[in-house]
């Protein structure tokens, strides 16, 4: 089986990596070039997006900021999963917010402003605090704003009129202040004959906006409330592949935040805490093969590397600990790698987050650090 991922990231190259002992051979598509390349070596295997549509099977997309016309021209082939509509709608926050909606999933109540007038409508409609996002491109937190009180409207008014003017059908979609306890997402997968199946919920800790700390946690009750919301996205969409959807949990009511039409960073932990992965369970699903067992292992937690291209030697030493690069250039802030570490129990996962506390540094892994501090104290 020969499979297309639009984009050449490092889902993409985790893809690659977990087709490979199934004989799915992953190419890469890079949306920029409009070249074909290996998503390990990043080789350029060939050009164009028609001859290379001829040369899968089945076609697939790792991001959801992917030009239309790549994603209408991928769907009239029938070999695209999960559809241009389920990518289009994780690409856009107003969709995605009318999609929550229809499904009548809980999420936080929104107003979309394309005017100043409409910024005052959105303070009437929904009060303050208020979360401000851009509909489109917004991701890790970028494209955010937040207005404490109506008085400061003027305030962060010309920025988002900036960003409205910069694209083609911007717009700011107006949210509601969350107070949640904690973030948590939950990732599963539909297969072609419309079965599902889903990960144990992960926690998340995210620093300045992006995910730095991600635990695969044993809640049944949340489990519950997030796998009911999880299949009547997964059915509206009739999606097929991994999904993810991302939570807050208001003590223990969850509401979705956004969801993401792809395998997510959320994820990872699965490459060592489950049976079966989450860039398999989406190769299978998009290949209509049969879903594997998304069972707990072991206890994990996943660890991003942002920003940094070495780690201390101990680590190759520390048991339970994983090590994942994705093969790229150094850049500040940007996503490297991930470490994956585990334990047989809970306990023991929690002691070798400390023990990577003391090795990592405090300044590129803060989230490590506070949870050695908290378990401590
Ligand atoms: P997002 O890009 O929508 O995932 O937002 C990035 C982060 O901003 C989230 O992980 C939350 O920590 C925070 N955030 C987003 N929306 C809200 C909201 N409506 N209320 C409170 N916090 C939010």
């Amino acid at each position: 089986m020969r499979v297309l991922v639009l984009g050449a990231g490092q889902l993409a190259r985790m893809m690659s990596l977990a087709g490979a002992p199934l004989n799915i051979q992953v190419s890469a598509y890079d949306v920029n070039t409009e070249t074909v390349v290996h998503p390990l070596t990043q080789a350029v295997l060939g050009k164009g997006l028609l001859s290379a549509i001829e040369a899968c099977d089945v076609i697939t997309a790792e991001f959801e900021h992917i030009p239309h016309h790549v994603l209408d021209t991928c769907e009239q082939s029938g070999k695209f999963f999960p559809s241009a509509d389920a990518i289009k709608t994780g690409g856009d926050r107003r969709i995605e917010k009318a999609l929550l909606e229809q499904a009548q999933v809980r999420n936080a109540k929104y107003h979309v402003i394309q005017t100043r007038a409409d910024l005052d409508k959105a303070i009437e409609h929904i009060g303050t605090p208020m979360v401000l996002k851009s509909a489109l491109g917004g991701y890790d937190g970028k494209g955010q704003w937040r207005l404490k009180d109506p008085e400061l409207a003027n305030n962060i008014w010309l920025e988002m009129e900036q960003c409205i003017e910069a694209s083609d059908n911007q717009s700011i979609v107006a949210e509601e202040f969350v107070p949640f306890t904690r973030e948590v997402s939950l990732i599963g997968a539909r297969g072609k004959d419309g079965s599902i199946v889903t990960y144990p919920l992960a926690e998340n800790i995210h620093t300045d906006g992006v995910l730095s700390l991600s635990t695969a946690i044993a809640d049944p009750e949340l489990q519950q409330q997030a796998e009911q919301m999880f299949s009547s996205v997964a059915k509206s969409l009739n999606y097929v592949g991994v999904l993810a959807l991302e939570f807050f949990d208001v003590d223990g009511t969850l509401l979705v935040n956004e969801i993401a039409p792809r395998v997510h960073n959320s994820g990872h932990w699965t490459q060592q805490g489950a049976e079966t992965c989450q860039f398999e369970n989406h190769l299978r699903s998009v290949c209509g093969l049969p879903l594997g067992s998304t069972k707990l292992v072991r206890e994990t937690a996943m660890i991003n590397i942002l920003g940094e291209d070495t780690l201390p030697d101990e680590l190759f030493k520390m048991p339970g600990c994983h090590i994942h690069w994705y093969g790229k250039e150094k850049r500040a802030g940007r996503k490297m790698g991930h470490i994956n570490i585990c334990g047989d129990y809970s306990g023991e996962l929690q002691r070798r987050l400390c023990a990577l506390a003391n090795v990592l540094d405090s300044q590129a892994f803060p989230a490590v650090h506070d949870f050695a501090k908290n378990f401590s104290a």
